[in-house]
């Protein structure tokens, strides 16, 4: 893919624009202690990117837990009350490295950003950290049917662009997002996941190491 070509960012949020991961750790931790099932931040590794449900589908089979749907959808509610309660602290200071300053840049650019997250709760973290503005589409988990490793989250992104994905750099942390950005035909950039750091196009340490002249 020639580098000039690039029309357009899609972020995923969390991993790549803040870090929510201790939130999200601790509120499914104490939904395992619930059912005293053992759950660690290395089995908290394997929730990364993926839907609430699936993420709860774990860990209970972590514990060979079976329950009903109705106590399933509880729990559900539960860890997004208990999460939602724990991230209200959220401010831009909370903002990963380099994110205003290549959000700032694209927009000096004229190169529109979307978001592309799984999380049900995006558009309320954009707001608390002040970057919703900066977003001209944000597609979140209540607007894709196939959540990340399936592409539709960044095909409806680009839609939204009015590009094409090859015209379109995805920034990703996790191996569900990179495979959903590969898979869509996206030029993906890995940020500070080591792990996945050989099925991107590009690797970062953090943004602050991404220079958009580059590419735009
Ligand atoms: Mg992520």
């Amino acid at each position: 893919m020639s580098k000039t070509r690039i029309k357009g960012l899609l972020f995923d949020l969390d991993g790549v624009l803040v870090s929510t991961e201790q939130n999200h750790f601790h509120a499914w931790k104490s939904i395992a202690d619930k059912y005293q099932i053992s759950f660690d931040e290395l089995d908290n590794e394997r929730l990364k990117g993926m839907s609430r449900g699936d993420s709860l589908k774990i860990i209970l089979e972590l514990g060979d837990i079976l329950i009903s749907e109705d106590e399933f959808n509880d729990l559900l509610h539960l860890k997004n009350q208990i999460y939602l309660d724990s991230i209200q602290k959220l401010n831009q200071k909370d903002l990963l490295p380099g994110v205003l300053a290549l959000l700032n840049k694209a927009k000096s650019k004229n190169i529109p950003c979307g978001l592309g997250s799984s999380s049900k709760n995006a558009k309320t973290i954009l707001n608390l950290v002040e970057i919703e503005t900066y977003f001209d589409s944000i597609i979140d988990g209540n607007g894709v049917e196939f959540p990340k490793p399936n592409s539709e989250v960044f095909l409806n992104g680009a839609m939204e662009l009015g590009l094409t994905p090859n015209e379109i750099i995805v920034f990703e942390d996790a191996e569900s997002g990179v495979k959903a950005g590969k898979d869509g035909g996206f030029f993906v950039v890995g940020v500070g996941n080591i792990h996945i750091k050989k099925s991107v196009d590009v690797f970062v340490s953090s943004l602050l190491d991404f220079n958009l002249d580059e590419y735009a």
